[in-house]
């Protein structure tokens, strides 16, 4: 797999170029969503890169899409803004039936609707997730919804969320990841009658909420594929979100190894560059080694991913390094821009909060190398 996409590249560049740091900054400052930025991205069709193209899209790949998300980051962006929209789409496109495809794809290619929000966290539950509690009823041509999830996000600058829930209880099921389904809802429409939506103040600028279903009726024809199934579907939505989530990593590291060059170049102190300090040039370069090593893992990643092929160590490696590269660059350029980098006018520092969220999230470090250690290594299972 080669490194250009030299088109897109300059696609989201001359796009970004219309949205410099101060337009990041501000939101960041006001907690306010990027709601012109998501509405360029979608008129100039980014955001329906892996629509096929008989539903309004572009049926690009993921290695495509990747690299949208990239150079958002790589610009100064927060790709967390909207990256739900694709790995969540990827699920419908690859699982949905095609009566909900027409329903809904080419009103996600023509930016009339937003399928941002993805639901399955639980808060007694976490990343063991098999075992949540939520569960969906079927009675006659609906399933009615109770439970509650935490720290999902976007919901509020989405119309449809992809949510999962148990549809035959545990004690019914032979294993522990059958039984769960996934369910089409329209957030409005929830909002009105039985799902509570409650924001989580957070570090990052990220939207993200608490959700309370109190008998929540979703008609039968949102269930995305069969029934008790779902667990299966929502994992290739996973490794889509982790190797879109790396690619992003990169980006965020390009940008806090270029940063921090040009930085250090040109703050001169005891007389010279402070770049010229092999004790300041060494994280540098150690960054942005281990940002070029994390790439060559996306790209395979993304390559697998792309031919149908099983991705799920690569998608979970790929995170893994992406998230472990730029968090080192972001110290790196954090520590070398002195105080400074403290200064919200730098950037330096929202960027840092930014990529710190892809340690623990959408899985966290720790569950990624248990994965490695059963899944890849064959050690004995661990829980
Ligand atoms: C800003 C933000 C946005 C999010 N957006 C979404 C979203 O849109 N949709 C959604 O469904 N979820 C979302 N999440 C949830 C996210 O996926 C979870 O927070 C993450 O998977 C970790 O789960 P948890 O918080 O329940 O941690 P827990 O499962 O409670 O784990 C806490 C820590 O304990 C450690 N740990 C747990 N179990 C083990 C083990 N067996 N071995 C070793 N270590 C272990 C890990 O280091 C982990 O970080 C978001 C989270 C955040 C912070």
């Amino acid at each position: 797999m080669h490194d250009d996409f030299q088109d897109i590249r300059d696609g989201i560049r001359a796009l970004c170029a219309q949205f410099p740091d101060e337009y990041h900054r501000k939101i960041d400052a006001e907690r306010g969503y990027p709601e012109a930025f998501v509405e360029a991205l979608t008129r100039e069709g980014w955001m329906a890169a892996l629509i096929p193209e008989e539903y309004g899209g572009s049926g690009l790949g993921l290695t495509e899409a990747s690299v949208i998300m990239e150079e958002i980051n790589r610009q100064g962006g927060n790709s967390g803004a909207c990256h739900g929209q694709m790995y969540n789409m990827n699920t419908l496109v690859r699982h949905g039936s095609e009566e909900q495809k027409r329903r809904i794809l080419p009103k996600l290619a023509s930016g009339e609707l937003r399928l941002q929000s993805m639901g399955v966290t639980e808060p007694t539950t976490g990343t063991d997730t098999t075992q949540l509690k939520t569960t969906a009823v079927r009675k006659g041509d609906r399933y009615v919804v109770n439970g509650q999830k935490v720290w999902i996000s976007r919901v509020q600058h989405s119309d449809l969320m992809i949510l999962l829930a148990r549809t035959t209880p545990l004690s019914e099921v032979s294993k522990k990841s059958d039984g769960l389904s996934i369910f089409l809802v329209d957030v409005k429409e929830a909002m009105a009658k039985g799902m509570e939506v409650k924001p989580i103040a957070n570090m990052v600028n990220h939207e993200t909420n608490e959700l309370f279903f109190d008998d929540l009726e979703i008609p039968a024809d949102n269930l995305i594929g069969e029934e008790g199934k779902g667990f299966k579907y929502i994992l290739t939505g996973l490794n889509a979100e982790r190797t879109l989530i790396a690619a992003e990593c990169i980006g965020d590291g390009y940008w806090f190894t270029d940063r921090v060059t040009k930085y250090v170049s040109e703050r001169h102190v005891f007389g010279r560059p402070i770049g010229q300090n092999q004790g300041v040039q060494f994280p540098i370069a150690e960054a942005f080694i281990e940002v070029e090593a994390a790439n060559l893992m996306r790209w395979k990643a993304c390559r697998l991913y792309d031919e149908g092929k099983p991705c799920g160590a690569e998608a979970n490696m790929a995170k893994y390094l992406a998230a472990k590269a730029s968090w080192e660059a972001a110290n790196a350029c954090l520590q070398f821009h002195g105080g400074f980098g403290f200064a919200c006018e730098y950037d330096v520092e929202r960027k840092f909060r930014e990529t710190r969220l892809y340690q623990v999230a959408p899985i966290s470090t720790n569950l990624i190398l248990s994965y490695v250690a059963e899944h890849v290594l064959g050690l004995p299972r661990s829980f």
